[in-house]
């Protein structure tokens, strides 16, 4: 079993998306394991995204992310990133596939209500740097 970490963006929470996208989860096989609602301050989303910086959308994006609460969650299942990953659908939700979190519930590029870890290795990073290891269930 892999993990991967997860954020229900501050758009979806807004749009009361939580619950859905629980249960989009849930049913794709990826088990919550850890699950918190924050409201990010700009040092950490700035950290979070730190692989972004000197990008032209990096300040309106850690502006977005520190706008209101958010999701955090831990996943676990099988080929948990790439799960996850497939049923997020494309960063762009005028490309995401019908059916996908970001056809259904993002608004645009940057709104696009999930994120989530594109490969073992940031998956470990970006659990950490949210989760101690006695949240994790
Ligand atoms: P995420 O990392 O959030 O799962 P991703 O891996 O599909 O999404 P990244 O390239 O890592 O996309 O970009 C991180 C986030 O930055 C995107 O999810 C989106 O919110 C925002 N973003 C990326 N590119 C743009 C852009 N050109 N314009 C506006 N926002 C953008
Ligand atoms: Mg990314």
């Amino acid at each position: 079993l892999q993990r991967t970490f997860s954020i229900v963006k501050p758009n979806a929470v807004a749009d009361n998306n939580i619950g859905a996208i629980y249960h989009r989860f849930e049913t794709a096989g990826l088990k919550i394991i850890a699950s918190k609602m924050l409201h990010l301050s700009k040092e950490q989303a700035e950290g979070f995204y730190a692989e972004h910086k000197g990008r032209p959308f990096f300040a309106p994006l850690v502006e977005f992310m520190t706008s209101g609460p958010l999701m955090v969650q831990v996943l676990e299942g099988e080929d948990a990133v790439s799960r996850n990953r497939e049923i997020m659908g494309a960063t762009n939700p005028a490309d995401a596939l019908a059916g996908t979190l970001r056809a259904d519930y993002a608004t645009e590029m940057r709104e696009n209500a999930v994120h989530g870890s594109d490969a073992p290795e940031s998956a470990a990073r970006e659990i950490a740097y949210f989760f101690s290891d006695d949240e994790i269930c």
